[in-house]
């Protein structure tokens, strides 16, 4: 369960500043921001990237997506825009391989994304 630094953070091992969780999710700010806020999602299930989802994560994968949404409004970003981004793998940048969503927000973003 606990084999990253996010499952240590999901099994309470690891302290984090989190901002939202339940049952399936923890939702905590990031500790190097890109933007003035920038919270990541995760499932409690250790599910390593992208290309680990099962059919029978859809709910989970859905819940990841409304959650950010819910948390964007709790900041106060919903309106202005925000992003949310999945890395999936080295070549993306993936540094973390427990699956997790960034939400960022709080200034103007630029497309495409380097
Ligand atoms: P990735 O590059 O998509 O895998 O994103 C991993 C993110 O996790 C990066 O934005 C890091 O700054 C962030 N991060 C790594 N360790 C911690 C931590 O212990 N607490 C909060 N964020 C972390």
């Amino acid at each position: 369960m606990s084999d990253t630094i996010f499952g240590k953070i999901a099994s309470g091992e690891v302290p984090a500043d989190i901002v939202y969780q339940d049952d399936d999710l923890v939702a905590f700010r990031d500790l190097s921001p890109q933007a003035p806020t920038h919270i990541l999602i995760i499932p409690r299930k250790p599910i390593p990237t992208l290309n680990h989802v099962e059919e029978a994560d859809a709910a989970l994968i859905g819940r990841m997506f409304l959650a950010a949404a819910r948390i964007a409004e709790q900041e106060g970003i919903a309106a202005a825009g925000y992003r949310t981004v999945i890395n999936c793998n080295a070549g993306a940048g993936q540094t973390v391989y427990h699956l997790h969503v960034h939400l960022l927000g709080g200034r103007p973003m630029q497309w495409p994304p380097g």
